[in-house]
């Protein structure tokens, strides 16, 4: 290794290490689902984003089996070349009508979406709004753009008029655009969309909402935009379909116009090979399922309801979710860590999120109910809770 990098590499990690920033990956043998094995050891998985339990559906195993019988293990090419299956037209079209949208385009994930999305549409002439707690794809997708980044507070719609205001008055930019995940993942509130799109009209602001942890979830599971009725009002709905669909890539719904112009522009699409047939064929699946069913949905908010009201009698402070994300605040940064640690060994599989992740003194371990957990195994992490709650002094 030359000389620099291993420089680079030996200050940086030591650096992350000394300060506990390390982060340790474990290892899942096995499906990812509402019980993993991790070591030998199987826990009650409160960490996966897989929130209808999608991941392991046994008809979602026989659509990407079947696909692969039919159409192979690999697209082949990039979408433009040749890579654009009947597979591919099947599963937008399917997420148009799921979004309510007149088209959708689909990517390799969530993350190169709204990479995607972003640099397609922004430039250097234009402005971009961003919540300060938007996703890390979407500060890398604006940063891409080499649009103007202008940070707004927390769902703070005060801010926004504001910061909207001085952008367009300023006559200094060609497009100004608010972006706002649909559903925030670390306290698991909701963007104030019918107040977005109210300021968004006033000032004429492009919308853009990231619905990565809404889809499945809100709206019956159509997702945050049609929770509030919007369809017609925001004009990116992104989304990914690894979480609550339960498979991989991501996705943008809008107008014909807009998916024929990503089509063209945006770069994932035009240089980075489309999804796996298997996987494109589940997603369809899953997404139809979504449509035709809310029983997947209602059982996830049963189950999201059921822990948060456990948790919070046990006496932990829950914060404000409004979604079955629950979050156990439970402040300091060593303890937060040392509570997910012995969680895991009293086998509750539930990941500490600290600063700089959150702020600082809100560290919390972050639980993700899914629709596949049984009513005993939330009462077990419950057990759990309790038991670690009172010997690390965080009940009383
Ligand atoms: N947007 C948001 C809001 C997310 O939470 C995530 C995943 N953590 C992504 C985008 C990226 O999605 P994917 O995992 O499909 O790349």
């Amino acid at each position: 290794m030359t000389k620099a990098l291993n420089e680079f590499l030996e200050s940086n990690l030591k650096e992350l290490k000394d300060n506990g920033l390390y982060n340790e990956i474990n290892v899942v043998e096995g499906a990812n689902g509402a019980e993993i094995t991790i070591d030998g050891r199987k826990m009650i998985n409160l960490s996966s984003n897989n929130y209808l339990g999608l991941a392991t559906n046994e008809t979602l195993k026989q659509a990407a089996k079947s696909a692969v019988d039919s159409h192979g293990v690999g697209a082949g090419a990039v979408r433009t070349i040749n890579g654009t299956l009947d597979l591919h037209v099947e599963l937008e079209e399917t997420l148009a009508k799921f979004k309510g949208t007149e088209a959708a385009i689909a990517y390799q994930s969530g993350f190169n979406c709204n990479m995607a999305a972003i640099s397609a549409v922004m430039n250097k002439h234009d402005a971009i709004l961003s919540d300060e707690l938007n996703h890390a794809s979407i500060i890398d997708g604006c940063r891409l753009s080499k649009a103007k980044i202008i940070r707004v507070k927390h769902s703070d719609m005060d801010d926004l008029r504001q910061k909207a205001k001085e952008a367009v008055e300023s006559g200094q930019y060609n497009k100004v655009m608010y972006i706002t995940d649909g559903v925030f993942s670390m306290d698991g509130d909701v963007a104030k969309l019918p107040e977005i799109v109210e300021i968004a009209e006033e000032f004429g602001l492009i919308t853009y909402v990231d619905d990565a942890h809404g889809s499945g979830v809100m709206g019956k599971g159509a997702g945050t935009v049609k929770h509030f009725g919007l369809q017609d009002k925001i004009d990116f709905q992104i989304g990914t379909l690894s979480k609550a669909i339960g498979v991989v890539g991501g996705y943008v719904a809008g107008s014909q116009q807009l998916i024929d112009w990503l089509k063209v522009a945006s770069r994932p699409f035009l240089f980075s090979t489309s999804l796996a047939p298997g996987d494109t064929k589940a997603i369809t699946e899953a997404v139809q399922m979504l449509m035709d069913s809310t029983e997947l949905h209602d059982k996830l908010w049963e189950n999201g309801d059921y822990l948060k009201e456990g948790l919070k009698s046990l006496g932990f402070d829950i914060g404000h979710s409004e979604t079955p994300i629950t979050p156990c605040i439970i402040g300091d940064e060593k303890t937060t860590q040392q509570f997910s640690k012995r969680l895991m060994e009293e086998g509750v599989y539930a990941k500490s999120i600290v600063f700089p992740t959150v702020p600082k003194g809100t560290g919390r371990v972050r639980n993700m109910p899914t629709a596949a957990h049984t009513k005993e195994m939330l009462d077990e992490a419950l057990k759990v809770y309790e038991k670690v709650g009172k010997e690390l002094g965080v009940l009383s």
